[in-house]
């Protein structure tokens, strides 16, 4: 196993099992419980979750650049003192660590996006982690314009052994499941469904995050029968990658045409994807193009296929969009 591999999935795996204590006492009447209507239950998770990934990276590659959506300015202040402490209480279950050091880690995570670099959102679907659905941890790492690791943590995703999953690929090489403890489950595929009217088609939960009508008219035009499925986070792009659904669209929402997505929402997904066999492209049909820093501003949207069925989705979709 590579140095990048095994780094890799360690971090991911610190940063779920930190997700999943959170999860675990937002209900609780502890100590430490955290108020599921407000946001503190997935900040102290967020900013656990990028603290540890961006230790365990900078501890084995001290010069590479590590992109993070979160900052620890807010941390800082001396009105969340109380917030922080929670953050490390979680964080010193992984790792021993104190404020400081907490604080330090997670601005590891301000790197540029150019040359050799990590990609991490350490809570991706923070919507479906606060509804006890899906959401996942995802880490990439991109070097000149090319995802050469993918590592995607689902921990409410089962699968045929375990409770959660992890996904983890290397470009040319291929993608596997894991469990949460990182056992090996084998090699994943895409589905061999080939009849556009079979298909299932993956999608956002959150009508803002992108067009469900679009996806709409997409399954009337090609008499898909399935209802869509809902789910939170990159976990749509793990459905995809092992076969559980054909497709995943998303489009920007009416609202927001002009949207460009962030390369954590898609870096680690996308990889997976492609190395079980599948296309990722934006909805035009484009390749995406990890080119232009924290944003994919070349493309609109993206389109996840099992590959047999992209063109046709492609060519329905120019239709309704033109
Ligand atoms: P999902 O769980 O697939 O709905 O995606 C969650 C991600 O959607 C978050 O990490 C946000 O970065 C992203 N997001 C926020 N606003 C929008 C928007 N208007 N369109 C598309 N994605 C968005
Ligand atoms: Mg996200």
């Amino acid at each position: 196993m590579s140095l990048e591999q095994a780094t890799g999935l360690r971090a991911v795996i610190a940063a779920a099992k930190l997700c999943q204590a959170v999860r675990n006492v937002m209900v609780d009447n502890g100590p430490t419980k955290l108020d599921k209507t407000d946001k503190s239950p997935v900040t102290v998770a967020d900013f656990g979750a990028q603290a540890v990934v961006c230790k365990m990276i900078s501890d084995q590659f001290p010069s590479d650049a590590v992109v993070g959506e979160e900052g620890s300015a807010a941390l800082r202040e001396e009105k969340n003192v109380a917030h922080l402490e929670k953050v490390v209480s979680f964080v010193n279950q992984q790792m021993p660590c104190d404020g400081d050091s907490v604080c330090q880690w997670i601005d590891r995570g301000a790197g540029q996006a150019q040359g050799r670099y990590w990609v991490l959102d350490p809570i991706d679907g923070t919507k479906g982690f606060l509804r006890n659905d899906q959401y996942a941890v995802a880490l990439a790492l991109i070097e000149n314009g090319q995802v050469q690791w993918g590592f995607l943590a689902c921990p409410a995703l089962p699968n045929a052994q375990t409770a959660g999953s992890i996904f983890v690929a290397q470009c040319g090489a291929g993608a596997k499941m894991y469990s949460l403890e990182g056992d090996d489950l084998g090699s994943i595929r895409v589905s061999t469904q080939s009849g556009i009217a079979a298909a299932r088609l993956a999608e956002s939960v959150e009508s803002a995050h992108t067009n469900q009508g679009l996806a709409a008219q997409l399954r009337e035009n090609l008499n898909i029968g399935a209802e869509p499925v809902r789910m939170d986070s990159q976990a749509k792009y793990a459905a995809v990658a092992r076969g559980d659904a054909e497709i995943y669209l998303r489009s920007p929402n009416s609202k927001t045409p002009d949207y460009r997505e962030n390369i954590w929402d898609h870096a680690a997904g996308y990889l997976v994807v492609e190395e079980a066999g599948g296309r990722v492209t934006d909805v035009r049909g484009h390749p995406l193009d990890w080119s232009q820093g924290k944003r994919l501003e070349n493309n609109i949207g993206v389109l996840a296929t099992n590959g047999l069925l992209h063109d046709e989705v492609v060519n329905a979709l120019a239709k309704l969009l033109s």
